[in-house]
């Protein structure tokens, strides 16, 4: 029998609960099927948390996080929390437990359903067969480096810098090279090697630590060239590696493609199999409460920490095909529904994915 594997559910506000609760039937049809076993604890964060410890990251979250194997987060804030000082904001207890958790890589996978490509702006014989992994380090480069303001000759300048070392390149490459082994072992890091001193430590480090992973093909492609390849040539991206700024910025690019924020899920790793799962999308204050969001990004986030932190790969299959089956069918939420009025809500969403959770395929 497979061990228990230790789960910090965090359900958040807005949306946050209604999206995990899904997920979470999601993960029990699994145990069923495939024999795996859970321990769910669940934590306050967020905005209830402020509401009800005076404190968006309660210490005794952070804790029962640090004594699991992964965590599964909604989504946190809303506008009862937007005017709250620094401190006492939703956000600033995302990023904390972010740096608290050791968390360095964000990887966002870009899928395509072919049910869907009508939703995404591109023509749909661009976006064929896409199915792309944005791997993007998370605590170093110019967001984190030193920024402030002086006199300079022709007036007020500002300055922020960016900065990165060989070991926070080498883990995040590491990384990168792992994922790429899992899929196609095609791997695009990208940089702006031409211009920029942090980028050609970028590439030397990445070249380095390729000898190490000599099965993965690696192409360097410079960012600006990627952003508009991402456009022209999507489904030719397996992995993609970059530095903290260009990811956030080719993350959402990359996001787009596939039309829906509904559909999304991300993953944000550290050191070992350790990582935290949540869908792209944020709280969604205009919709909570009506039973109407969509769960699939949830529901791809556990699938997502089946692949990455506990290697589940047959029950990780069973949920992307469980989710692509039900939207053959015809089924849609409705953010990415046409026709709005046959749109169904959260709870028949999640139903009908665990119903079609199979150990093997049709
Ligand atoms: P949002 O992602 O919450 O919503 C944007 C739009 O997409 C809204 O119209 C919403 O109804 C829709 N949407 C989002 N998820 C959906 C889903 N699963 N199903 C159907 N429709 C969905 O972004 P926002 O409105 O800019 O932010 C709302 C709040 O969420 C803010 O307080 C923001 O700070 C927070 N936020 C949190 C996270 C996070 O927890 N990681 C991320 C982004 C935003």
């Amino acid at each position: 029998m497979a061990d228990v594997k230790k789960i910090a559910v965090i359900d958040g506000d807005g949306i946050g609960p209604e999206v995990v609760a899904e997920a979470l039937k999601v993960m029990k049809k699994t145990e069923e099927i495939f024999g795996y076993r859970f321990e769910t604890e669940h934590g306050l964060f967020g905005g209830i948390a402020i509401d009800e410890k005076g404190t968006p990251l309660p210490q005794e979250t952070l804790e029962m996080c640090k004594k699991s194997d992964a965590v599964l987060l909604g989504a946190v804030g809303g506008p009862k929390w937007d005017n709250n000082s620094k401190e006492l904001r939703p956000e600033t207890g995302l990023l904390a437990i972010r740096k608290e958790l050791g968390l360095f890589s964000n990887i966002r996978p870009a899928v395509i359903f072919d049910c869907l490509k009508d939703a995404s702006t591109l023509k749909p014989e661009v976006l064929e067969g896409t199915d792309l992994i944005v791997v993007r380090e998370l605590t170093g480069g110019i967001y984190f480096g030193e920024k402030f303001r002086r006199e300079g000759a022709n007036g007020l300048e500002a300055v922020d810098t960016c900065v990165y070392n060989v070991m926070e390149i080498e883990r995040i490459a590491r990384q990168a090279f792992e994922i790429a082994q899992t899929r196609s072992k095609r791997l695009a890091s990208v940089d702006k090697a031409n211009v920029l001193e942090t980028s050609r430590l970028w590439r030397e480090t990445v070249i380095r630590i390729s000898a190490d992973y000599p099965d993965v093909e690696l192409e360097h492609i410079l960012v600006d060239n990627c952003a508009m390849q991402l456009l022209r040539r999507p489904s030719s991206f397996d992995v993609i590696v970059t530095e903290n700024m260009f990811g956030d910025i080719l993350s959402d690019e990359a996001a787009m493609l596939t039309g829906s924020i509904g559909m999304l899920s991300s993953a944000s790793l550290g050191e070992g199999a350790f990582g935290l799962y949540e869908p792209v999308h944020g709280s969604a204050p205009d919709i909570a409460g009506q039973g109407i969001s969509n769960p699939i990004a949830t529901v791809l986030s556990v699938a997502l920490m089946f692949r990455l932190t506990f290697g589940y790969h047959d029950a990780a299959e069973a949920i992307e095909r469980a989710v692509k089956e039900v939207l053959d069918a015809g089924h849609r939420t409705g953010d990415i529904a046409v026709d709005k009025s046959k749109a169904i809500g959260t709870t028949a969403m999640g139903d009908l994915i665990v119903a079609a959770i199979r150990k093997n395929p049709k």
